[in-house]
């Protein structure tokens, strides 16, 4: 290996020679001394040239440094109370191991402001902004807190088919794709592979994987490819689900907030944890508050953006929506027996926005069959999936909960194509 230690590895006590890597993000140089400041993961090391006692090839070498250059630089560690991380690096060698032209695509510094746009084109150079790179760093540690909890709970992650033949319910569109002689399509969810685990036993599962929507959004909260954070558990009702649920969300905010201190202070975000349990209004109730805040809902209709913002505000917190109506629900979500017209889903909502769906599902045969005709969904193109309740299928609940929108809400972004390292929307397929 070519590094000895990260920046932040270093102590300014350290005796033996040690070698950084990194880009060079500033070069400085002022005559007699000569400051090469050096960015790897972790953070920066002042390398100090002073021109009187260094080598006069590694002068040369660091003064004809291209800003954003890979360097590998050996040297001696000195205590300077003035330099990042309480030390500098007096540098033996300093080796080019990958050159950067001039000029750059974008500024990595934080001094010059980039728009989204061009920050997106050159991706790569941004993710060298710590403010860019932080926003990652946190997304690993919400989906680490994710398995770790869901793992805690019981549940086994599984993979399923991206590729698949046919549409998980009506309403959202698909990408058809080309799949040797047939046409298949990139799966909108998991849902129902997730339903056939339960029939086969698994129990409680969950998945973090993309999910894909052809519609042609152009919000700030919508993307064409997305991640999901899924579970399908059995034996548990739609409130059971919401538990965990909440809980989930709960303890990811706590292991960001305690694993993440440096990436939130980059970020200049304080976490606050939500409280738990979150507040349960009913659908009915929901657009009583919206219609009483301006908006003009009808009973049956699904919220609009602007109804989920006046009743986000009025609530202030993360809450539920329970007990929609069953026709603007997916087919699998459960009605109730006494009152049909209504089901066994909810919404788990930030002030800002949906953050997850979820329901206890339908489990006969017959009244699933049923569900999907009634929505006006053709029953043959479900069979693979209809089979699995024929032959012992458990009662059994879950949700989707998009990772992107949970990040978002957290660190208080504003575009949700800030928190995915190649966002694809209408108009943005490369990088
Ligand atoms: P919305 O009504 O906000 O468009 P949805 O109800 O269509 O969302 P679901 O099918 O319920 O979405 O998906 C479950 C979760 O997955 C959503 O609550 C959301 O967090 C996330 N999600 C769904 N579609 C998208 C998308 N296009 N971009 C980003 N996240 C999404
Ligand atoms: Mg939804």
């Amino acid at each position: 290996m070519i590094r000895t230690h990260y920046s932040t590895q270093i102590t300014p006590e350290m005796q033996s020679p040690v070698t950084i890597c990194g880009w060079a993000h500033e070069i400085r140089d002022l005559g007699g001394i000569t400051f090469l400041i050096v960015r790897d993961r972790e953070g920066l090391v002042q390398v100090t040239l002073f021109k009187k006692t260094i080598d006069k090839n590694v002068l040369e070498v660091a003064r004809n440094l291209s800003r954003e250059s890979v360097v590998a630089v050996t040297g001696n560690i000195k205590k300077e109370a003035k330099a990042p991380n309480g030390y500098e690096l007096i540098p033996t060698e300093i080796k080019v191991l990958g050159k950067a032209e001039s000029p750059l695509p974008m500024d990595t510094t934080g001094k010059v402001d980039a728009d989204l746009d061009t920050r997106l084109d050159a991706r790569f150079m941004d993710l060298r902004r710590p403010y860019t790179q932080s926003i990652f760093r946190i997304r690993h540690l919400i989906q680490k807190g994710v398995r770790e909890y869901l793992d805690r709970e019981g549940f086994v992650e599984i993979t399923t088919p991206k590729v698949v033949a046919t549409a998980t319910e009506g309403g959202t569109a698909l990408f058809p794709i080309t799949y040797f002689e047939r046409e298949a399509f990139l799966n909108q969810s998991p849902q129902l592979f997730k339903q056939l685990m339960m029939s086969g036993g698994l129990d409680r599962v969950f998945e973090i994987g993309p999910i894909f929507r052809a519609e042609e959004h152009d919000t700030r909260k919508h993307l064409n490819e997305a991640t999901s954070i899924d579970i399908e558990a059995s034996f548990l009702d739609h409130e059971d689900v919401m538990v965990i649920l909440e809980n989930l969300v709960k303890y990811v905010y706590t292991y960001v907030s305690e694993n993440g201190k440096n990436y939130l202070s980059n970020l200049g975000v304080e976490v606050k944890i939500p409280e738990t349990p979150f507040k349960r209004i009913t659908y009915t109730e929901a657009i009583k508050i919206a219609n009483d805040g301006g908006e003009q809902i009808e009973w049956g209709e699904d919220l609009t953006t602007e109804s989920e913002h006046t009743i986000g505000k009025t609530i202030g917190e993360h809450y539920f929506i329970t007990d929609w109506p069953s026709k603007i629900k997916p087919f699998y979500a459960m009605p109730y027996d006494d009152k049909p017209e209504l089901c066994r889903a909810f919404d788990m909502m930030h002030p800002r926005m949906e953050l997850s769906s979820g329901a206890q599902r339908v489990h006969s045969y017959e009244l699933l069959r049923q569900r999907i005709t009634d929505q006006g969904l053709n029953a043959d193109g479900f069979d693979f999936y209809l089979k699995a309740f024929r032959y012992g299928m458990p009662p059994h609940s879950g949700w989707g909960l998009g990772a992107e929108r949970l990040l978002m809400t957290m660190l208080g972004i504003e575009n949700i194509r800030e928190v995915v390292l190649f966002p694809r929307d209408r108009k943005r397929l490369s990088p």
